[in-house]
Parts: structure tokens; sequence; C-alpha cells
């Protein structure tokens, strides 16, 4: 018996301290309230598809909020409006695409047309309105346009700074009072969603509710996900950049990957230049981090940009 004891306590003391594990995802049911930050049109489908199907079929309600409106995607216009130099009225044409696109991928998913906020901030300039001009005007180049020129947005004619685009994302969390954030992570590669993370975090925090927010990230280093193409009965793979974040796997059941493809089939403009790493997205988990970086990490949250990394054209544009 002697024996016995001593065996249990040298087997507690050289096992490895338990590490706590993450909080799951909260529960979803009639009196939750999601937003979703979608960076670009398409965002909300890659990041989030699945878990906002679900959300819907439990009763929950869900608003998605688009920043840009994704107009300052080179190869993109090219193919799409088929010419070899795409003007800014060409770059207009694609966003207005993009936005009709978001918002049948919406509707695929179940989202109410009422609950669907399009900001219309420039693409590709969301970190520069928040650095270098928070309350000095900005154009955008690949639109020409300096202020919100879409009349669905939420302020038509909003001039482009970070200060208006602050204001108006906090009017659309006034409007939504989300009980859940999904917002990029600060780690994610394009500059536009680690931007769309810090307003996020900034808006929250600022009413005290930070912990509302989850994260995600879609660029996520370059191969990822793997393997390519639609496998949706695979889990999805954390991502390299974000190996240090406490992921949560959201399990998205048959009818609501089924959901999430259709939606990712809307936005045929994307789809021409790289359908099957869109639909890599399509997985039977979804993952998302309740801190926006890894708990020793603080350069993120201070400064802005953190890990930089040159993005390919494809790569910048989801
Ligand atoms: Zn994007």
């Amino acid at each position: 018996m002697r024996i016995l004891v001593t065996m249990l306590v040298c087997v507690a003391t050289a096992a490895p301290a338990a590490t706590p594990s993450p909080p799951a995802m909260p529960q979803l049911d009639a009196s939750t309230r999601i937003l979703v930050v979608a960076p670009h049109p398409d965002d909300e489908s890659l990041c989030c598809g699945g878990l906002v199907a679900t959300a819907r079929r439990m009763g929950a309600q869900v608003a998605i909020v688009w920043v840009t409106s994704g107009g300052g995607f080179r190869l993109d216009a090219m193919v799409v409006e088929k010419t070899v130099r795409p003007k800014a009225a060409d770059m207009r044409a694609l966003a207005r695409r993009r936005i009709d696109e978001a918002q049948y991928a919406a509707q695929a998913l179940g989202v109410d047309a009422g609950q669907l906020f399009f900001l219309g901030y420039p693409d590709r300039g969301v970190l520069a309105l928040l650095l270098d001009h928070y309350e000095s005007p900005y154009r955008s180049k690949y639109t020409g346009a300096d202020a919100v020129p879409w009349e669905q947005a939420l302020n038509p004619g909003s001039p482009y700074d970070g200060a208006n685009l602050e204001r108006d994302f906090a009017q659309v969390v006034e409007r939504v009072r989300p009980t859940l954030v999904l917002a990029p992570s600060p780690y994610d590669a394009h500059p536009d969603h680690r931007a769309s993370g810090i307003l996020a975090m900034r808006v929250l925090g600022a009413r005290g509710e930070a912990n509302r927010v989850y994260f995600w990230i879609v660029h996520g280093g370059r191969a990822w996900p793997t393997p390519r193409g639609l496998r949706p009965e695979l889990p999805q793979t954390p991502p390299p950049r974000g190996l240090q974040l406490p992921w949560v796997p959201f399990a998205v059941d048959a009818p609501s990957r089924e959901a999430k493809r259709v939606a990712l089939r809307m936005h045929e403009t994307q789809l021409k230049v790289m359908g099957r790493k869109m639909m890599s997205f399509v997985r039977s988990t979804e993952l998302y981090s309740p801190r926006p970086v890894a708990a020793s990490d603080t350069r993120c949250i201070e400064a802005l940009p953190c890990r930089p990394e040159v993005l390919t054209e494809e790569e910048a544009t989801l």
C-alpha cells in the first residue's frame, strides 16, 4: 500500500501542469445578437459563414458590417471588367458588383436584408485611415474617391478619414448592440483586416465590451488553408500566422456547410481568380480566438501594423 501511494504521488508530481483550455464559443440562441466585421465583400462568408448560418437557424440575430466595398483588386478588375489597364471607373464598377454579391451571399446565409451595413471606406486604405489620415483627407488610388461613393452605404458622402470611419462603425455597433462580435485578428496578413480588427477592439473596448469580440484569420500564411479546394468533411487547421492563439473550434454541420458553400458561390467576381482557395474555407469547423493576439504579445496592440508581410495580389484581396 505504501508503495502504491508513493507511485501515485510520483505520477502526480511528474504530470505536466494543466494548461487552461480556452472558453467555448458563446451559446447561440434567440437572445444572441451577432455582428460580423467583414473588411471586404466575401470575408463574411469565408470567416464565419458556417457560424452565421447555424446562428440564424437557432433564431439568433445576425448583422454584417462591410468596412470597404472591395474596389482595390486590379487583377480582378482586369478579369471581370475585361480590360488590361483598369481605370477608376472600372474599379468602381467592380466594387458595385461586389456589394451586390455580398447581399446575395448574406441572403444565402439567412441574414435579413435590414441587417446589412456597408460603410464604403477605401479598399486597401483602412490602415492608412487609422494611422495617417485619422483627421486628414484620403483619396483612393484605385477608385479615385475621397468620400463614400455608394448610395447603399450607411453614410453616403462621408469624407474618407479615420474619424468618420470610426464614427460610422460605432453607429453600427450602437444600432446592433451585439452580444458577440466576430472580427479579424491583428495577426491576419492583410492590412485592411488587421486595421478592421483594431477598429473593432477600439470601439467595443470604449463601450466596455471588448470581451464580446472573438477573432478569426483569413490570410493565415502562404498555402493556408491546406489542402486547397472543397473538402467539407475536413476540420480547419490553425493558420500558421496564428499558432499561438487559443483557437476555439466551432462545429459546422452539413446544412450550414452547404449554406456557406452557396454563399461563397455568390461572390462570382472573386471565384474567377481564386475559387479553389475560397472553397477551402468550407470545412467541418471554423476557428475563433477569444484573444486578438497571443497573451505575451503586446506589440500588435500598441503598434500597427504588426507582422508585415508582402502579399501577392491574390493573397491580398480576399
Ligand atoms: Zn478581405
